[in-house]
């Protein structure tokens, strides 16, 4: 058959052509951000589908994210020019390793309809197995042994193969301990996030006959963001490849931002090592981004020793600066930020308006977002959080999933565990051992446990019967699961109500609980795109990613490590401070392994503007309900002055930030005093107040370097002392209530303000 002819292959560069056309033997693309490696390894998927190379089922293609894997379906049905029926095995590692393991569920010792355990479900069950272990749950807290194995199985190390060495401080016990949890696990049809490749790759590796038919079934590979990889990973690629050999692999060093999960850029070096006579192609032109932002993101990025160095050019021209610009804090850096976003939809400062959907705040921390959601609702301004598991993590949502997992699947303890109590019934520590020794008896699951608990009179009272009521219950909607009748949606809200589960959040009276009932009104909107409530628990039990794609404009807001492979017109990096960014815990780290990964996810946050990139700090943030006062992040000291625009906070705002450069007499709007050595955190007026936070500072956090400022603290203002207030200027202080001052203001007057927007004066 003729091939047809290929657009597609005009739209790239000599390099990426080459990377492209070249189908068969190993080749590696190795290229900074935005030279086009993911139009490169998506157009070679078209081409394997265009030359009839490779039919769409026999392509295994690996993206980071759902949302990567979804475009790239959608880019190539685009360059096609014809819809394509499916890429079944287009997806992430996770969601391609849930299909595998399904169909041979049996090899590992579980059966295919496996539940996929969240974080909560896995921490819970190891403080079981480590309290019935007789050890002290404050010296191995759950948390740190899920990490250890966490560890474990992203090295694809199963408990018999973990090195003597490598259970360190856990002295065996933990091994001992990583084994009783995989019998657990085994024993409730359940699998945590770590096994999915784990099994994988175990199946892979003690059945050469099933390694074998996968061998030849994907003829072709390609990786995405393959720096990213972790040794189980990479274990399961070469499985596949190390046949057929035709595996195409792109990444940039520079951007490896999940070593803290284990992933090793080392796979990349080793690859040409793995794939003798791979070929590998460079790519030095960048297409996303002016020359501005590029420079600024190369010089952060020449921090990093041991890089394998890359230039990228652009032919792009002109263009704004990077902006910088500081604070007074981080309520401030929201609001401005919001008021910026308002302006750029007008257009600013001679720049083109920009639509809401160009817009992206990147954060280093999640805890972040609230300011900016608190802020946008506040002024209406429609946003989106995408990435990672934040929804589907909330309460309310995985307290909702219980109650669907219990429907589709009875036996699943783990979400018994979570719902029989919830809301309350009155059934406590005691009826629920009750309910686990009938379980035990009988050897059957904790429900048909409880049903026998009631049948037997074991649990008397209200107890009783409320538990009889949703054994019941769950009985029934058990059987609405296959009721043509019944939508899933309808089925889902009145699990929701039946339960009393609805309920119990209409009648709280905490300021949450509004916020609650709205996300499980999503939820259960969010089941809309499903066929039904398995599909949905599948989806959710991998993906948990909230980016609904929907057609109103919306701010996107998400962390710097959602925001891999991802392009915006317009990208705010807020909260560029010492101890947030680079997070604290890399600053503490002997050593430059956590600050270089933190310089890399600084490179990877800038590399995603197209036009106009913002970076700002504040000089004070509430984290978890502590005032802390912080530096500006040493990465704003590595931003090339010449293509950096320092913005001056404006009038309103002047008073914060502003003022209290003002004050220690710094020079506003240099860039020479503002952010290199000279900063004005270095101005008298700023060190003085630092001193006085010192003064006032309760316990130091762990996670601040920063004096701490209680805010109770704050009010030791004395009565008759002069200080400065963000909005009202100079006064005496002349009463003092809890957190509030009552000052006599030289031009405004007696009035009652808020400690913290007070600093002492400095003359
Ligand atoms: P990252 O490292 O951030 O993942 P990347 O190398 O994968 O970046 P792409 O996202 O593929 O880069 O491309 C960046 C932008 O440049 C996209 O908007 C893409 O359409 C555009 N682009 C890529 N190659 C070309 C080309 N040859 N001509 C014109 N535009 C291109
Ligand atoms: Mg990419």
């Amino acid at each position: 058959m003729a091939a047809r002819p290929a657009p597609y292959l005009d739209d790239l560069n000599p390099a990426q052509r080459e990377a492209v056309e070249r189908l068969d033997g190993p080749v590696l693309m190795l290229a900074g951000a935005g030279t086009g490696k993911t139009k490169a390894l998506t157009s070679r998927i078209v081409h394997l589908l265009n030359t009839g190379r490779a039919r769409p089922n026999e392509i295994l293609a690996v993206t980071f994210t759902n949302k990567a894997a979804r475009e790239m379906k959608e880019r190539v049905g685009r360059l096609l020019g014809a819809s394509i029926e499916g890429m079944p095995w287009l997806g992430t590692f996770h969601s391609i390793c849930v299909k595998l393991l399904r169909r041979h569920a049996e090899l590992v010792g579980l059966k295919s309809n496996f539940t996929i355990l969240d974080t909560d479900d896995q921490l819970r069950l190891l403080k079981q197995l480590v309290s019935a272990a007789g050890i002290d749950d404050k010296r191995w807290p759950a948390r740190q042994l899920a990490g250890v194995i966490d560890s474990w199985k992203n090295r694809a190390l199963t408990p018999d193969k973990v090195p003597s060495a490598d259970a360190g401080a856990y002295n065996r016990r933990g091994v001992e301990l990583y084994a009783q949890y995989q019998t657990r696990l085994r024993e409730l049809n359940a699998v945590d996030f770590g096994d999915l490749l784990l099994h994988v790759v175990v199946i892979f590796q003690k059945h050469p006959d099933v390694l074998e038919q996968y061998q030849r079934w994907f003829r072709y590979i390609l990786v995405d963001e393959y720096q990213d990889t972790n040794v189980a990973q990479y274990l399961w690629l070469r499985l596949l490849a190390s046949a057929h050999r035709n595996i195409c692999c792109v990444g940039d060093d520079d951007q490896s931002i999940y070593g803290w999960r284990g992933a090793e850029v080392g796979n990349i070096l080793r690859f040409e090592k793995d794939f003798p006579g791979a070929h590998v192609v460079r790519l030095e032109q960048n297409y996303r981004s002016t020359p501005h932002i590029l420079a600024a993101a190369s010089n952060v990025i020449r921090g990093n020793a041991g890089r394998l160095g890359k230039e990228l050019w652009t032919e792009a021209e002109g263009g704004e600066k990077v902006r910088l610009i500081g604070h007074w804090d981080g309520e401030e850096e929201a609001r401005w930020i919001g008021e910026e976003i308002e302006s750029m939809q007008r257009g600013t400062r001679g720049m083109r308006p920009f639509g809401l959907n160009d817009v992206a705040i990147l954060v280093r921390a999640s805890h972040q977002m609230r300011a900016f959601e608190d802020r946008f609702l506040t002024i209406g301004l429609p946003y989106r959080v995408i990435g990672g598991p934040r929804f589907y993590e909330r309460l309310e949502i995985r307290d909702a999933m219980a109650y669907f997992r219990m429907v589709v699947s009875p036996d699943d303890d783990l979400a018994f565990e979570r719902i029989v109590n919830t809301p309350k019934r009155g059934l406590g520590d005691k009826a629920q051992q009750t309910i686990q020794t009938a379980a035990r008896a009988n050897g059957v699951s904790l429900l048909e446990g409880a049903r026998i608990a009631v049948e037997e009179g074991l649990i008397k009272g209200k107890g009783g019967a409320a538990l009889g009521r949703l054994t019941g219950d769950l009985a029934r909607w058990g059987r609405m699961v296959g009721d043509a009748n019944v939508s899933h949606m309808e089925l889902a809200e009145i699990v929701l109500d039946e339960s009393g589960y609805t309920g119990h959040w209409q009648n709280d009276k905490t300021p949450e609980a509004p916020g609650r009932l709205e996300n499980l009104k999503e939820l259960v909107k969010a089941l809309e795109n499903f066929e039904n409530l398995q599909g949905f628990l599948e989806h959710v039990g991998l993906v948990m990613d909230n980016d609904k794609q929907d057609a109103e404009q919306k701010v996107s807001i998400m962390t710097l490590h959602a925001a891999k492979g991802l392009e915006f017109p317009a990208v705010f990096l807020p909260g560029w401070e010492d101890g947030l960014f680079p997070s604290q815990r890399s600053m503490d780290e002997s050593g430059l392994k956590g600050l270089e990964e933190e310089r890399r996810l600084a490179y990877v946050g800038i590399t995603r503007a197209e036009e106009l990139c913002t970076i700002s700090f504040a000089g004070n943030r509430r984290v978890f309900g502590q005032w802390q006062s912080s530096l500006p992040s040493r990465f704003v000291d590595e931003l090339p002055e010449e293509h950096v625009e320092v913005l001056t906070p404006p009038g309103l705002y002047g008073g914060g930030f502003g003022a209290a450069a003002a004050q220690g007499g710094a020079v506003r709007g240099n860039i020479e005093s503002r952010v290199a050595e000279a900063n004005v955190y270095n101005s008298p007026g700023w060190k003085r107040m630092q001193a006085r936070s010192s003064q006032h500072g309760t316990a130091q956090s762990k996670e601040s370097r920063g004096p701490v400022i209680d805010l109770q603290a704050v009010s030791s203002f004395t009565i008759g002392e002069r200080v400065f207030h963000q909005k009202f200027g100079y006064g005496a202080v002349i009463g003092i209530e809890g957190d509030k001052l009552e000052i006599s203001f030289e031009k405004a007057g007696p009035k009652k303000v808020v400690a913290r927007f007070v600093s002492a004066s400095d003359d």
